[in-house]
């Protein structure tokens, strides 16, 4: 009876773990964005399309500084199987806050970065763009672009359509790493008239842990696009390695967490980076 009862019990086991959904944190917030409404477009797009929850942290503070007061700890993604960075942070620099963030995903933990994320936490070094992947300093102006999806086959981007952007933000790309691979391109015409090409989409490999990345993403309307969302969605769970039937259908539990931390001046945690030497 015993072997018979641990197998019984090691199959119900089994059987919950591979329908338990995944557990992601959005952390938006930041300059010049909507984040208020592209929270709530990320975290019901991803979770109408993967067996994900997805807990979400989105700052009001507008500025290029927004503070989030749980990367003061290192364990800030105890708990997650995936984060998704859509910070806007330019302007937040100090260590060690910044070396936390980059530690939970050199420690194991998957993340998923976008649009504005890539121009965040220029502390000087490449502390976040080594974990990025891709360096980007900024983009021109705001015209529709041309998706590529066939410059590279990836797993990700199997099956997908290219594609046309409404009036959209192309980041320009300083370096790309070695540990980068490179798997969407777009294409946007000029003001001189000739068109750039830059890769919009990459995978990298962080000391062995799984990132995706894509610069797109500026406007609510592109952000709450199907073919958008499911370009994150493939993403998010290629980086957890599950981008299998299994996860790829709509999550059905409640919703998480939704933390909204007040605008600086607004709340207790005024600036409070600045106490830092
Ligand atoms: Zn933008």
């Amino acid at each position: 009876m015993r072997p018979t009862l641990a197998l019984l019990f090691l199959g119900v086991s089994l059987s919950n773990a591979a329908d338990a959904p995944l557990r992601a944190l959005l952390v938006c917030g930041g300059c010049c964005h909507d984040y208020a409404k592209q929270s709530v477009l990320l975290r019901d797009g991803i979770q109408a399309r993967a067996n994900i929850q997805v807990d979400v942290v989105v700052s009001s503070d507008g500025s290029t500084k927004p503070y989030f007061p749980m990367y003061e700890n290192k364990d800030w993604a105890k708990g997650y199987d995936v984060v998704i960075h859509d910070e806007c942070a330019a302007d937040i620099k100090e260590m060690p806050y910044v070396q936390n963030i980059v530690d939970a995903h050199k420690n194991g933990v998957p993340a998923v970065n976008v649009h504005c994320a890539m121009h965040s936490y220029r502390t000087g070094t490449d502390v976040w763009f080594s974990f990025i992947g891709l360096q980007s300093s900024g983009h021109g102006w705001k015209k529709p672009i041309d998706i590529d999806f066939s410059a590279a086959e990836h797993p990700i981007t199997k099956g997908l359509a290219n594609w046309t952007t409404i009036d959209e933000e192309l980041y320009n790309n300083l370096k790309v790493f070695d540990t980068a691979k490179p798997i969407v391109m777009g294409s946007q015409l000029q003001q001189k008239g000739n068109k750039d090409t830059n890769v919009v989409a990459w995978t990298n490999d962080y000391h062995g842990t799984r990132t995706f990345s894509t610069t797109l993403g500026h406007q609510n309307e592109t952000v709450s696009d199907d073919r958008y969302l499911n370009l994150i969605v493939r993403g998010v769970l290629w980086s957890c390695d599950k981008l299998n039937p299994t996860y790829l259908k709509a999550y059905s539990g409640p919703n998480g967490k939704f933390e909204t931390l007040p605008a600086k001046g607004a709340g207790a945690a005024a600036d409070p980076l600045k106490k830092k030497p």
